[in-house]
């Protein structure tokens, strides 16, 4: 998470308010009171369940324990309060909280603090603004628990550094290219080239090039999910669709669970900034979006797994059962499937081998800096390659636009048609495509093809932007639900020509936005029919919900 609205300095006082006494009289009736002494630590990074304090009295720090000696993050006095955004969602804490001046503090767990925020709603404001600023500094400061060791040469790297940035966990990164003190520690500890990129996790443990779902392990991001309920509704994908779903349901009462293959973002998460979403006229980056999304989400009680795939659909049981790839199976009387699309992968050799070592298929800030001056290939023709283009035009060297057919994709908005036809740093070449990728660790060379003259050749360009359409993320439902010819999701009236051969049991025929499975809904680009835009997803995600109810009283 990031924030635009103005430098972080400025924002000191809002993220550290003082509350008043009326507003700490509100806060009474939900908290205990307790009395404290100096010197008591009152939580560890890695406590789970830890309450918030508000200071009636007293002086409190908060400071993060590092390999090098604690960092102070903040001194709070009377009437400031202690809390971050993870102690909302029931994550475990990032940091210390000691007591330095005797005094009386008002103690309030995380469901009370919930209560509080339903209930009223200027202190929901002034909590929730407070706490997301609070996270935004530690990232912006790398204060965490978490160093991530590694090389911009290494792909692993790249997606354990996307990982922590898309669900906005504070960190600090040491390149090996560029920090030799980093590269010595790890020879002293005898950390092979292959075990790159190194782990130092709750500055305890030491992961070797672990996965996404070990650094989540480690790092507690799901332990607070309990799979042993039946929920109301559990929804596949932590996309925007996915998000909006979650916000409304939650907020309207349901027990909600989302579980993420990855982070939450989804394809909106590589996008370097949308510029077409209602309401942000100056643009917000994809991860700004789904942090916005994921902390409101969880506001209203919603639980996010992540870091967890969803690999079966079990249609037969009721409650739906969805097995998870870490052995997890979750019961939920209802299914919203916001699993969404991923990109194409053009068929050319090597691509696999230079995937995150100059092969990438988001435009964001970090790949932009990996890029620095270097020139750039952008391949596709439509919106998101044309965003991608015009973003890193600010900063590369200058853009190669690789489009295979003879213009640009009739979908592409205009706004950004003329600012590629504008723009004197994109060269767009037609009727081009890719036919070899060479080098050693890192991607060197890219050898095209131009089919209009037939000319074949090669270039020194070492990064590659891949941008070219999506194929729906629909395999783990292994023929429960109908599909389109392209493996998309059909609702509601495009059922009707092939509901008979699913058995559809109800008298009422399916509900927009419905499978040919009572009570399994499908929203966002995973679903036949779909705008593939930001806000049609959020737009189906909240719609989804208004229909779950429907179906939840008919059970
Ligand atoms: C680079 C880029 C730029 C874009 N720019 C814009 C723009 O400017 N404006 C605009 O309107 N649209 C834009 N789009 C399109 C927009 O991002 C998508 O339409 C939108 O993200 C679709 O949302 P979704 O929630 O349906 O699916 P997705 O965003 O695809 O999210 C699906 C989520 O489900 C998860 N998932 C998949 N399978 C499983 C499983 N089995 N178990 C658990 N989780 C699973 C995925 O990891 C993913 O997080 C852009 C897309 C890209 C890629």
């Amino acid at each position: 998470m990031s924030t635009s609205v103005s430098p972080l300095s400025d924002l000191r006082g809002e993220a550290f308010p003082v509350l008043t006494q009326e507003q700490l009289s509100r806060m009474r009736p939900l908290s205990k009171l307790r009395k404290v002494e100096a010197g008591e630590v009152l939580f560890e990074p890695g406590d789970s369940g830890v309450p918030f304090f508000v200071l009636l009295s007293g002086r409190m720090e908060i400071v993060q324990p590092g390999l090098y000696g604690d960092h102070l993050v903040v001194t709070h006095e009377a009437g400031k309060f202690s809390g971050e955004i993870n102690m909302l969602s029931g994550r475990r804490s990032l940091l210390r909280g000691r007591v330095v001046e005797a005094g009386e503090f008002l103690e309030m767990n995380a469901e009370a603090m919930r209560t509080l925020i339903s209930r009223d709603a200027e202190l929901s404001d002034l909590f929730m603004r407070a706490f997301i600023l609070r996270r935004v500094m530690l990232v912006n400061r790398g204060q965490g628990n978490v160093v991530l060791l590694g090389s911009r040469h290494s792909a692993q790297t790249l997606r354990l550094r996307e990982f922590l940035t898309r669900n906005g966990y504070p960190h600090t990164y040491m390149d090996l290219d560029s920090d030799t003190g980093a590269q010595e520690m790890l020879d002293h500890f005898h950390v092979t080239t292959r075990e790159i990129p190194v782990v130092i996790c709750n500055n305890r443990d030491v992961l070797r090039s672990p996965s996404i779902q070990e650094l989540a392990k480690c790092l507690g991001l799901n332990e607070h999910i309990t799979a042993s309920e039946v929920r109301d509704v559990a929804i596949v994908g932590a996309g925007p669709s996915g998000l909006a779903a979650a916000v409304y349901a939650a907020s309207e009462g349901l027990d909600v669970l989302v579980i993420e293959a990855e982070s939450p973002g989804g394809q909106a998460g590589a996008s370097s900034k949308i510029e077409n979403y209602l309401g942000f006229p100056m643009g917000i980056s994809g991860q700004d979006l789904a942090g916005r999304a994921a902390a409101q989400a969880q506001k209203f009680g919603a639980q996010l797994l992540i870091a967890n795939r969803v690999i079966q659909l079990n249609c037969d049981r009721r409650p739906y059962e969805l097995s998870v790839d870490c052995g997890r199976v979750i019961r939920a009387r209802t299914v919203v499937i916001a699993s969404g699309a991923q990109y194409k992968k053009p068929q050319i050799e090597n691509l696999a081998r230079f995937e995150g070592q100059g092969v990438y298929y988001g435009a964001t800030r970090m790949e932009a800096q990996l890029c620095g001056k270097d020139e750039v290939i952008v391949v596709g023709g439509a919106n998101s390659a044309g965003q991608a283009a015009v973003y890193l035009s600010q900063t590369v060297g200058k853009v190669h636009m690789l489009v295979r057919s003879k213009g640009l994709s009739d979908t592409m908005s205009r706004y950004l048609i003329q600012r590629i036809e504008e723009n004197p740093a994109i060269e767009v070449l037609y009727g081009t495509e890719i036919v070899s990728l060479d080098g050693g660790a890192q991607l060197e060379r890219v050898t095209w093809r131009d089919s209009n003259s037939g000319e074949i050749s090669t270039h020194d360009i070492r990064h590659v932007f891949i941008m070219t359409g999506a194929s729906p993320h629909t395999e783990w439902l292994q023929g429960c639900v109908a599909l389109d010819n392209k493996g998309f999701i059909l609702t509601g009236r495009d059922l009707d020509p092939v509901l008979h051969e699913y058995h559809w049991p109800l008298q009422r025929p399916p509900q927009m936005l419905e499978t040919s499975l009572p009570g399994v809904f499908a929203v966002g680009d995973v679903r036949s029919g779909n705008v593939k835009r930001v806000a049609s997803a959020v737009g189906e995600g909240s719609i989804a919900i208004y229909l779950v109810h429907r179906a939840l009283a008919e059970m």
